[in-house]
């Protein structure tokens, strides 16, 4: 059996590939990526990796520090069909050059660390992670000269309210509000868009298991990937976000994963499934509520003592939090529930052992999969080794609960900087095995905060406009 580099430089040979392109993880979430001619590249770059200049990568080098190395990764090659000359697609991770150690704030090395923090504690072997990232489809409005109002536009009619996006009368087969869940075509407009982002999908190697259109009525679209390890699955995702995106803007069409596009519409969510598995056994089916074991009773436990700060990783945007809101199936409270989708946790549905998992519905699609799932796992973990107990199941919709009946039940963070504090405040979990070090929970607080949430605020917003113009 060849080696995982002899087979990359044997494909290289037999296909006749140009270019090597060098993907790897930035901090807050994006792929990066510079390209190496196929001269350049050999056995030994495995080992010598490439440098490049990580003062202009956000959340990393400061000017006079700057010089940084990334290695591929042999096991993650695909060829990638968004590059005319024929490529083959490395993902990297990322070192310091001088000592030749893994970079602290490379988030694919956090995912490594948390996969090996997983196995030193003896609790499992393999964390397995199944994203359901939701996405918009609109038109490709990139060359458009003026501002593209349906994405601004605010509408309220006594409290409910429209997506700025319907014409009256509806004589093109638009699904109707919060009805995208869901008719076939023509009313589906993105069937065929979707598929071919599958087959793209699986021509990468990536398992799809099912796609389908969303709730919103603005193009929201869901393709489900089959779950993975944990540091598979967030590679995985990465391509999965590069194959959604490219495939829609070769037909002229954009995607975003942003959680809240549209005002009064439901968001995107990126629920994650998760379980653990010791030496092939599923750990967490077992006598307790909805089939589970006492082991994923305390996973739970975890999550949810911890979701206030864990969401200032899953939810690191301050569009997060205007999909954390009543009634677009998003969850808003921390609670756990038996296939209730308003809850936190949802349990699905399923008597199979193998099949046991639980969905954690917070996360959103602007998370950097590396961090989150790395978070998740040790909130669980943390769940596990102090048997936190997850409360009683909240069984009911809890959006038409009365406020008496919530008042013990916690809610999600109100906004980023609520999240961001509850970090702060709590993160010795994410401590634990060196997986986050003090350096990567401070970087990120500091990052938001002076990257994102305070220019966020200086920003007049079209709300302000319509609120304020006349004052
Ligand atoms: N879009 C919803 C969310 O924000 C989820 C809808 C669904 O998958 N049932 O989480
Ligand atoms: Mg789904
Ligand atoms: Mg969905
Ligand atoms: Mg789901």
């Amino acid at each position: 059996q060849s080696s995982p580099i002899d087979s990359v430089i044997s494909f290289i040979k037999s296909n006749n590939i140009k270019f090597v392109d060098l993907k790897f993880m930035d901090f807050p979430g994006q792929w990066q990526h510079f390209t190496i001619p196929i001269s350049q590249f050999q056995a030994d770059s495995f080992e010598n990796g490439f440098g490049f200049d990580g003062s202009s990568i956000r959340g990393w080098k400061a000017i006079n520090e700057s010089d940084m190395l990334i290695i591929p990764d042999p096991t993650t090659m695909f060829v990638d069909p968004f590059i005319k000359a024929p490529t083959i697609s490395l993902i990297c991770d990322v070192y310091e050059p001088i000592t030749k150690e893994k970079y602290g704030r490379c988030p694919r090395n956090i995912a490594q660390k948390a996969e090996a923090y997983l196995k030193s504690t003896g609790i499992a072997d393999t964390a397995y992670f199944g994203p359901e990232a939701e996405f918009f489809v609109f038109d490709d409005v990139r060359f458009d000269s003026g501002p593209n109002y349906a994405f601004y536009q605010v509408d309220s009619n006594e409290g409910k309210w429209n997506s700025g996006r319907e014409e009256n009368p509806n004589l093109g087969y638009k699904p109707r509000f919060k009805e995208g869940y869901f008719p076939v075509p023509p009313t589906d407009q993105l069937v065929d868009l979707r598929n071919e982002m599958v087959l793209n999908l699986e021509s990468l190697g990536i398992e799809v298991e099912a796609q389908h259109h969303e709730v919103a009525s603005g193009g929201q679209c869901e393709i489900d990937m089959k779950f993975r390890p944990l540091l598979k699955a967030a590679d995985q995702l990465l391509m999965f976000k590069y194959v959604v995106k490219n495939t829609a803007i070769k037909n002229g069409k954009t995607v975003t994963y942003m959680p809240k596009p549209i005002f009064g519409d439901n968001g995107s969510g990126m629920h994650v499934h998760t379980s653990l598995w010791l030496k092939g056994k599923p750990l967490f089916a077992g006598g307790g509520y909805a089939g589970l074991s006492d082991m994923a009773l305390y996973f739970i436990g975890g999550l949810l003592k911890h979701a206030p700060s864990l969401l200032a990783i899953t939810n690191p945007t301050t569009n997060s939090y205007k999909r954390l809101v009543p009634g677009f199936e998003a969850p808003v409270n921390l609670a756990y529930s038996s296939n209730n989708r308003s809850a936190s946790i949802r349990i699905p549905y399923g008597n199979s052992p193998k099949a046991k998992r639980i969905e954690f519905r917070c996360p959103d699609p602007s998370a950097n999969p590396y961090l989150a799932f790395a978070a998740i796992l040790l909130a669980g973990l943390d769940g596990i080794q102090n048997r936190i107990d997850p409360g009683e199941p909240l069984d009911k919709d809890i959006y038409d609960l009365s406020p008496e009946e919530l008042k013990d039940v916690p809610s999600t963070p109100e906004s980023l900087g609520h999240a961001l504090k509850a970090l702060q405040d709590d993160h010795e979990y994410l401590l634990k095995g060196n997986v986050f070090t003090e350096d990567v929970i401070n970087t990120w607080i500091n990052y938001k905060i002076n990257k994102e949430l305070k220019p966020a605020a200086l920003r007049p917003t079209p709300f302000e406009f319509e609120q304020y113009f006349d004052v």
